[in-house]
Formats: structure tokens, C-alpha cells, sequence
């Protein structure tokens, strides 16, 4: 069943900039897309067109083909989970779960057989009687899963379900998601701002600014080949390099890099780079080679990583992310000259202009 939204535009106030503007991307069938973006980008809002808590000033939601636009919620069988658990405080796990099936009116045997089903698909048999108050947070949202789950829904819809929870639940759960999806095998659409669970667990990408789709693609695509200066620079922490095309190439300091097809003799590039992309080594000169040098300003180690901001003689900071082994190894303290090679950058024309 997969999910398509043809040229969806919801503007909240007349006048205003719209809060989605002309969207239209495909969820495919059976996998994971994710809806990635900062915060106020529209994700929220295009969940909810999909799901029908909202409607669209412009433009058509299509699940497994067939035009719900305009169907009501209960009508779109979808499952949601939001990141707020939303679950009913004064009602058990098995009664929240069960909440959707006795409001299709589903005979009573059905309903326990299905609320057993879904504790055992999230893996919480033993808690059927507990009332949420008396679970982790981990736990709750599990339950909201096996509730969104329970209506047998065409497709799943999550709007950043693991965003209360500490880092350490959020990736346990974020893998304990992507086993659910392996035994479900439902299309799923998960809307985040975290560019690592995105690009982790969904096949497909959707990233978002704006109100609009910036790019969408595989996550290899999202992160190797960024279409814009603004995808480059929200995936993967890189930094920014400024120069000028010269001789053909993009000139940034003393590095060149090849430059997009378009740009002219003379125009300036920007260039992002990534922090492991960037190669640290002793500033050694050697006759008629410039080594592209940087001075260290700080250092601070991180975990099993030495995440070093390296100043250019152009004014650009860079940061470069060292593992300590290779740091220490290198032996440089704040203030040293080092030769930075960088491995790989995405290049564009222009201005970089925030
Ligand atoms: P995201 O989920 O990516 O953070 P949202 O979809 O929540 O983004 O919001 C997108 C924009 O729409 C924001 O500028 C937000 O303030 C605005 N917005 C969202 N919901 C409403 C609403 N009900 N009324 C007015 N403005 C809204
Ligand atoms: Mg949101």
C-alpha cells in the first residue's frame, strides 16, 4: 500500500506563508520513508493531511491508489503514533489497546484475540493489566504502537514517536522498530529531525524546508549526492568553505575541487565538508607544493572521536572529527599549523548565504 501526496498546499492564516507548499512525493509500498527536517519545516502538518486531521488547501493524498483527500480520519484506516503517548491514563495496556476495536464495534472474542496478538507483536504479554502510569517510557510508546497497530491499519503513520524519550531507549526502540517492520512489512511513514534515525532505519527520504521538499531519495542519495546547499549542510554536520572558480576549478584556500558543470571563470563556490572527511597530517612543506593548512583553535574529545575546528587562512572554521588513536598519534596542540586533506566535498555555485 503506498502512499501518494500530489502537490499538497495548507496555508493556516490568509496571506501567510503556508506551513506545506506544494508537496508531492511517493511512500512506496511496504517500506519505511521518513519525513526529515528541522523543526517548523511542515512535517507535522503533512502527517496530519495524510491522515486526515487536517485538510489540504490544494493538492491530494493517495493511499494504495484510491484518493482519500477528503475522507474523514476513521475512514483512511491508518494507524498513527505521535510523541506524546496519548494513551488513556485510567485505562489498562489491553484496554488502551483494545480503545479502536471496540469503537469498530468488533465482537468481544475478536477483540481479546487481537489485543494478545499485538502485546506479543510489541512484546509486552506481561503487562496487559498494568495501567500506563506504571510503565517505562519506552514501554507506553510501545503501547501506542500495538493500539496504532491493533485496527489491522493500510499504512503507519509516526510523528516523531521516539522524540521524549533519552538517547539510549530512542535507538533501542529505534531497532526494535525496524524489526517490527520486518515482521509487518507495513508501509510506514516516519516524520523526525533526527537525520541519524532517517538515514538508520528508512529506505526512502524525504527531506524537508520550509514547507517543501528539498530532496528526495535513498538515504545513499540524501547523504552522497545532497541536491541542495541547504540539504548538504542539515545532513552530516559538515562545514563551509568559500572560494572562487579559478582556472576551472573551485579554489577554496589552496585546495581546488571540481566544480559543478554551470559555473563560470571568476564565480564563487561553497563547499561543504563533512567532518570525517577531512584528513589531518603534520604540516610538512614541500618544494612547490602549497599543502592545504589550517591552524587548530580547539580540541575537545568525544567518546572514541577528537573533534578538532580548524581555522583557514581564508576565515572559514572547519571542524574535523579525529579518531583519538590517529590524534594522539599526531601529536599537534592548539595553535599548531596541520596540512588538512580533505576526501570528499559537495560543491555549489554562489554565494553561501544562511
Ligand atoms: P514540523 O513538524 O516540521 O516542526 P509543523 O508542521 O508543526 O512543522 O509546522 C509548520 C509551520 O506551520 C510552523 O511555522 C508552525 O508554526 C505552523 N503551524 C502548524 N500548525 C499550525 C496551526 N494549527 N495553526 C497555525 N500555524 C500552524
Ligand atoms: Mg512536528
Amino acid at each position: 500500500m503506498s502512499i501518494i501526496v500530489e502537490q499538497l498546499t495548507r496555508r493556516f492564516s490568509p496571506g501567510g506563508s503556508p506551513a506545506v507548499s506544494d508537496v508531492s512525493f511517493h511512500a512506496p509500498a511496504g517500506a519505511i520513508t521518513s519525513l526529515l527536517g528541522p523543526s517548523g519545516a511542515g512535517k507535522s502538518t503533512l502527517l496530519r493531511l495524510i491522515c486526515g486531521l487536517e485538510i489540504p488547501d490544494v493538492g491530494r493524498v493517495l493511499i494504495d491508489g484510491v484518493d482519500c483527500t477528503s475522507l474523514p480520519v476513521q475512514q483512511r484506516n491508518v494507524g498513527v503514533v505521535f510523541q506524546s503517548y496519548a494513551l488513556f491514563r485510567h485505562m489498562t495496556v489491553r484496554e488502551n489497546i483494545a480503545f479502536g476495536l471496540n469503537v469498530r464495534k468488533l465482537p468481544r472474542a475478536e477483540v481479546e484475540a487481537r489485543v494478545d496478538e499485538m502485546l506479543r507483536l510489541v512484546q509486552l504479554e506481561a503487562l496487559g493489566e498494568r495501567h500506563p502510569g506504571q510503565l517505562s517510557g519506552g514501554q507506553r510508546q510501545r503501547v501506542a504502537f500495538a493500539r496504532a497497530l491493533a485496527i489491522r491499519p493500510r499504512v503507519l503513520l509516526l510523528d516523531e514517536p521516539f522524540g521524549a524519550l533519552d538517547t539510549r531507549v530512542r535507538e533501542e526502540l529505534r531497532e526494535w522498530l525496524h524489526q517490527l517492520h520486518t515482521r509487518t512489512g507495513l508501509t510506514t511513514l516516519l516524520v523526525t529531525h533526527d537525520q541519524q534515525e532517517a538515514l538508520e532505519i528508512s529506505q526512502h527520504v524525504v527531506v524537508m524546508s520550509d514547507g517543501r521538499v528539498a530532496q528526495a531519495g535513498s538515504p545513499e542519495d540524501i547523504y552522497d549526492r545532497p541536491a541542495s546547499p541547504f540539504v548538504a549542510s542539515f545532513i552530516g554536520g559538515a562545514s563551509v568553505l568559500r572560494g572562487r572558480v579559478l582556472e576551472g576549478r573551485a579554489s577554496l584556500g589552496s585546495l581546488a575541487l571540481t566544480v559543478p558543470a554551470a559555473a563560470r571563470e571568476g564565480e564563487a563556490v561553497h563547499a561543504f565538508v563533512r567532518p570525517h572527511d577531512i584528513k589531518l597530517a603534520r604540516s610538512v612543506s614541500t618544494e612547490g607544493v602549497t599543502p592545504f593548512t589550517g591552524r587548530v583553535q580547539r580540541f575537545k574529545p568525544v567518546g572514541g572521536f577528537v573533534k578538532v575546528l580548524l581555522r583557514m587562512p581564508s576565515g572559514d572554521e572547519v571542524t574535523v572529527q579525529v579518531p583519538r588513536s590517529e590524534f594522539d598519534a599526531l601529536g599537534v596542540v592548539e595553535g599548531d599549523a596541520v596540512r588538512a586533506d580533505v576526501l570528499t566535498a559537495s560543491v555549489f555555485v554562489g554565494d553561501y548565504a544562511i
